[in-house]
């Protein structure tokens, strides 16, 4: 009832207000993914054969795990799942997402991801936000990886558990270090719960994937706390 309320409700507007695209502003009456234009829909980068093992986009490779590309890069993932390269359109997406607390972004980029995690047939019993520190999330007033976590677990029926993972600590933001200083960072920087993941297979939730480091500080925590397998699932690879 609530839930039709909502759509009634949602329709409404949309005859009142109509959508306005998140990533141009023109009209998105026509687009196949909602809050965008067909246009800026059909311009998003795709990857079409990521490597299972670091979601780039591999090519003839991506039969061949690990690829060219991945195999000097260990990593405490058991497969990456992201189904945009971060450019243009999902760049502009994912910021709106971020630092400007325009949260309908989640809703394509979510969509784009759930069935990005469907056709990879990864197993998974609960997606696990990548969390901020509770600084961040304060200044911020939303983590963008739990609104994507929301919009894959309401398109694929998958639970969806935000208190699994925690900041054990504040690190330094990723962006402007360098590759040295962005591996080491976010190490011991993350706490898992026993009781919330032993045995399970988590989908590690995230916006865009740059280095993997905090991915991979993430999934060693999940694993210390005993989770069986780690999959991080991303909207975008930059
Ligand atoms: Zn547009
Ligand atoms: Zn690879």
């Amino acid at each position: 009832m609530k839930r039709a309320l909502h759509e009634l409700g949602r329709g409404l507007l949309d005859v009142l207000w109509p959508p306005r695209c998140l990533v141009c502003e023109g009209d998105a009456w026509d687009g196949a993914l909602p809050g965008l234009c067909g246009r800026c829909g059909d311009r998003l980068v795709r990857i079409v054969h990521p490597c299972p093992r670091c979601g780039r986009e591999a090519g003839a490779f991506a039969a061949v795990a690990p690829c060219p590309r991945c195999r000097d890069e260990p990593t405490d993932l058991d497969g990456v799942v992201a189904p945009l390269r971060y450019l243009d359109g999902a760049r502009a997406l994912v910021l709106a997402l971020k630092f400007h607390g325009r949260t309908p972004a989640a809703r394509p980029l979510g969509l784009l991801l759930a069935d990005a995690v469907a056709s990879a047939g990864v197993p998974g019993d609960v997606l696990v936000p990548v969390p901020l520190s509770a600084r961040r999330r304060r200044a911020r007033g939303h983590n963008q990886a739990d609104e994507l976590a929301r919009e894959v677990a309401r398109a694929t029926g998958l639970a969806r558990d935000e208190h699994a993972l925690a900041r054990a600590r504040d690190t330094r933001p990723q962006s402007g270090l360098s590759r040295a200083q962005r591996a080491r960072n976010p190490r011991g920087a993350f706490r898992a719960r026993r009781d919330h993941v032993e045995g399970r297979c988590v989908l590690l939730v995230d916006d865009v994937i740059t280095s993997g480091a905090t991915a991979s500080a993430c999934a060693r925590a999940l694993r210390r706390a005993g989770a069986a397998r780690v999959v991080l699932v991303a909207a975008c690879r930059a």
